[in-house]
Order: structure tokens, then C-alpha cells, then sequence
């Protein structure tokens, strides 16, 4: 199964960020938060849901 999971879109350039560029995960309030490094515009940024 080669499935891409994309984590989501980058805020800044809005391009698709899949789990290759996952930094880290956690949790926040009970809420899974995550923070990625975009490989367009190389910003750690929180990937926005799709
Ligand atoms: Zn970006």
C-alpha cells in the first residue's frame, strides 16, 4: 500500500505537506496538534486541515 497521507496544506504558500516533512507532534489541550517544515517555503509552520 503506497497511500500519501498529506498532514495538510501550508498556511503561507498553501502547498500540500505530506508526513515526510512531519516534525513533530503533540498535544495541546487534548487537541493533536502538529508542526511541519513546508517543502516549498521551508517554514515550520502548523499544516491547516483540508
Ligand atoms: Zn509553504
Amino acid at each position: 500500500m503506497t497511500r500519501v497521507t498529506t498532514l495538510g496544506c501550508c498556511p503561507n504558500c498553501g502547498r500540500a505537506i505530506t508526513r515526510d516533512y512531519l516534525l513533530i507532534e503533540y498535544e495541546s489541550d487534548g487537541c493533536p496538534a502538529k508542526f511541519a517544515e513546508c517543502p516549498d517555503c521551508r517554514d515550520v509552520v502548523h499544516p491547516s486541515a483540508e
